[in-house]
């Protein structure tokens, strides 16, 4: 069992109010060998606008149960992670990053125009989706890491895109 805690104090995701924690949850954690480990999350409530938050380390993709290692290794091409899941998860994970990708890549360029960081131009057409990633936060390890944190922290992280629907899967 692990209890996550943050070391520095955070403003509220939601509007920037201050944070006081209103108790914790369970959260299972599946690693890519296919282990399996407890973590205590935080409940913060925000006192500016009564909204519940949940302390997630950034090793995890909310509401998914393997960490975002795996998911990020079972999505990369290049990736070395042997991801110890069954077929139907992998395959779920393909799905979702497809809809989702599209959402994530708007919500860091809308983070851009609002920080006032400089907006990277429109895509072409054949670029993939990882490549569109990779422009935004970079292709390095833990890039999906690194556009949970930015959508999450920015109050953007939109309940799971429904799974597109898989037409045939003869064999
Ligand atoms: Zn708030």
């Amino acid at each position: 069992m692990f209890f996550v805690r943050s070391a520095e104090q955070i403003a509220a995701p939601c509007c920037g109010g201050s944070l006081c924690i209103v108790g914790s949850r369970k959260r299972v954690w599946y690693k890519s060998s296919g282990e399996k480990a407890k973590l205590v999350i935080r409940r913060l409530y925000c006192e500016a606008c009564s909204k519940i938050h949940h302390e997630l380390p950034d090793l995890l993709v909310p509401y998914k149960r393997y960490d975002a290692e795996s998911i990020e290794g079972a999505l990369s091409p290049s990736s070395r992670i042997n991801v110890a899941a069954d077929e139907s998860t992998l395959l779920r994970w393909k799905c979702w990053f497809l809809a989702w990708v599209v959402y994530a890549a708007g919500c860091l360029q809308a983070i851009r125009i609002r920080t006032g960081l400089p907006v990277t131009g429109p895509s072409a057409e054949t670029q993939s989706a990882l490549h569109v990633l990779g422009r935004l936060v970079g292709d390095a390890a833990g890039w999906l890491k690194r556009v949970v944190r930015s959508l999450a922290n920015s109050h953007l992280w939109a309940t799971d895109p429904f799974c597109l629907s898989v037409r045939a899967l003869s064999g």
